[in-house]
């Protein structure tokens, strides 16, 4: 715990008031104070650790004292009014500095902030001793608080946070640009503490109330503040997010300071000043002065310090990697939705699917294609997880289905039996109206429910609960195939599976593809493909590359094979080219 009189120097530190210019707007009280008591000195006078500073002053010339037997060091203490008639006749005063150059007479009145620190006194002093009426000293008070809103005002005036008196953001954009003449070029590092995860923020205000967490950037910015000592200047930005500036150093040593800094405000929680579990990180971010943006420097450093808290680090140095990766990753999540609308963005391609008995290709798997007009061809794989549990997922989907029903339609007019499949994602099922459109848009291409297949995967269905079963219940009573998708990479049991509205398992290509080459695969793949036609599943299996894979499928008795042995996936226009010369699909 802090003791009074170390929150108390905290509390006028951090009105950024001491040994500031003097000012009319308190030059013109003290003027008036001297004027009413009649009196030739007035001063408004705050207590630092070993000095009364004057902020303004009518009648003396320099503008400090000693703290020590300074009466406006009593008024700071006692927080009352001061009187002391006579300072010769006052044990205490006698020998004090003001008695030595010839104060007799002294009264004061407390400066006291609103949270009730008292910064200093408001005095009148007078050569001659002298009585004060009840009326003085009520004038006297008057006049400090005065004071005190002239303080208060300046200090709230856009350039410190008032919850905490720290510099707010514009400050650090001040102070950086001062720094940057100063030192152009210069490496500095940011740190950027985050006291509170932002997502527990908002439990926090309900919970604990907004007095709570302004009590929370109040404790800890004082804790901050004393942890990076006076040199470094501390801004908050709000939320309880800090940031302050150091010199440039090695990685080790800055993370040193930055988990030293999370200890001390993991200390306030043991301390018992803050009654929840504070869960502070700090993010490091190295920079020359002028070779970036402020706004620039604040985001790398923030996001240095959530990947560190992503990480479960007390601490992070930025990492452009990661931070390419984020950018990338929310370039794509927020290009979706105009990529849908441009059309020439997503495409689809088409795998063949080869009887393993007859060698025919019966059908073929749908994938998307994403030409991002940046970033170029972006795989499927990386942006597929991404938006499949956002509301993006029920638009792409539409869309996919949308293109792969038409593409079959019209293979279906040009009398070629081709089984398209459709991947569909998890959230899809979720949709109360998903089966339904699917159906509508079979009826608008007068295709038939047999020419169409979907593929979910076993994660998918699992803890999708009943509303994902009674959409496949709609999709398998109209006559459409589900296959169960990448099977044998999740946790489920057939038997779970089996209460499923399935029809095929697709075997995952991570147990095909080294089909050849490894024993125990082989082991795994017999007892699956086993087990699945004994509950009554036809198998497919994905990812078949090699002559030996096939083979040895054939003699499992696999139904139907996918891979790069037989076609990597295809436009449509290569696909018909493909299926006129090897894949012997049975025309008309
Ligand atoms: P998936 O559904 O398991 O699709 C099969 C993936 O295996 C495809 O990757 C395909 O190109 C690849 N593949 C096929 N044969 C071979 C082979 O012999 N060897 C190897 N190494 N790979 C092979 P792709 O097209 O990159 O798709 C990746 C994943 O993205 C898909 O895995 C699927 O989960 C997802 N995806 C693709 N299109 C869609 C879509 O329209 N909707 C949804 N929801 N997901 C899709
Ligand atoms: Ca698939
Ligand atoms: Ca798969």
């Amino acid at each position: 715990m802090k003791n009074p009189e170390q929150a108390r120097l905290f509390a006028l530190q951090q009105l950024n008031i001491l040994d500031t210019s003097p000012s009319e707007s308190f030059d013109r009280i003290t003027r008036m104070a001297s004027q009413l008591f009649g009196l030739p000195i007035s001063a408004v006078s705050l207590t630092d650790a070993d000095r009364q500073w004057f902020k303004s002053r009518v009648g003396v010339d320099h503008c400090e004292i000693p703290r020590e037997k300074a009466p406006c060091a009593d008024v700071s203490t006692s927080s009352q009014v001061v009187i002391i008639n006579d300072m010769l006749a006052s044990s205490c005063y006698r020998e004090s500095h003001l008695a030595n150059s010839g104060i007799r007479f002294y009264a004061g009145a407390p400066l006291t902030t609103r949270e009730g620190y008292t910064l200093g006194a408001m005095c009148v002093l007078g050569t001659e001793p002298r009585e004060v009426t009840e009326q003085e000293k009520v004038t006297l008070v008057d006049l400090a608080a005065m004071v005190m809103s002239q303080i208060e005002l300046q200090h709230a005036f856009g350039r410190v946070d008032s919850l905490t008196g720290l510099a707010n953001r514009g400050q650090f954009d001040e102070g950086l640009q001062d720094l940057t003449l100063d030192a152009p070029g210069e490496q500095r590092v940011a740190l950027f503490t985050e006291v509170v995860e932002a997502s527990e923020l908002s439990i926090l205000h309900r919970t604990m109330g907004p007095a709570f967490l302004d009590e929370l950037a109040r404790v800890s910015a004082q804790c901050l503040q004393e942890a990076i000592g006076s040199e470094s200047k501390l801004y908050h930005l709000g939320s309880g997010q800090f940031v302050h500036l150091v010199s440039a150093d090695s990685d080790e040593r800055l993370i040193e300071h930055a988990l030293r800094l999370r200890e001390d405000l993991m200390a306030l929680e043991s301390a018992r000043e803050v009654p929840v579990l504070v869960r502070p990180v700090v993010g490091i971010a190295t920079f020359r002065l002028g070779e970036m943006t402020v706004s620039d420097i604040l985001r790398s450093a923030h996001a240095a310090s959530l990947d560190a808290r992503h990480m479960g680090e007390g601490a992070g140095l930025f990492s452009t990697e990661l931070d390419d990766s984020f950018q990338r990753r929310i370039m794509l999540l927020s290009d979706v939705s105009r990529a849908l609308e441009s059309d020439d963005e997503f495409y689809l391609v088409f795998q063949p699917r080869v009887s393993v008995k007859t060698g025919v290709c019966q059908g073929a798997e749908a994938l998307l294609r994403w030409r991002h007009p940046v970033l170029g061809e972006v795989s499927p794989a990386e942006f597929i997880p991404l938006i499949e549990n956002t509301p993006m997922a029920r638009s792409l989907t539409a869309w996919v289905v949308h293109r792969a029903i038409r593409q079959a339609a019209l293979w279906h007019r040009q009398g070629r039996k081709l089984r398209i499949s459709i991947n569909v994602s998890a959230t899809n099922l979720e949709e109360a109206d998903f089966a339904q459109r699917v159906l509508a848009e079979l009826r608008e291409a007068n295709l038939p429910t047999d020419a169409i297949e979907l593929e979910v995967t076993e994660s998918a269905l699992i803890g999708k609960g009943q509303a994902a079963v009674s959409q496949l219940d709609i999709l398998t009573e109209a006559g459409i195939l589900i296959a169960i998708d990448d099977f044998g990479t999740g946790y489920s049991s057939l038997s779970y599976l089996h209460e499923l509205p399935a029809n095929i398992v697709k075997i995952d290509r991570g147990f095909i593809t080294h089909l050849g080459e490894d024993a125990r695969t082989r082991t795994l793949v017999a007892s699956m493909i086993g087990m699945a036609h004994d509950l009554g599943y036809s198998v497919v299996a994905e990812g078949v590359e090699s002559e030996a894979a096939l083979a040895y499928l054939g003699q499992l008795g696999c139904n139907e094979v996918q891979g790069y042995l037989f076609a990597k996936p295809l436009l449509p226009d290569t696909f018909e080219t493909w299926l006129g010369s090897k894949g012997a699909a049975r025309v008309g």
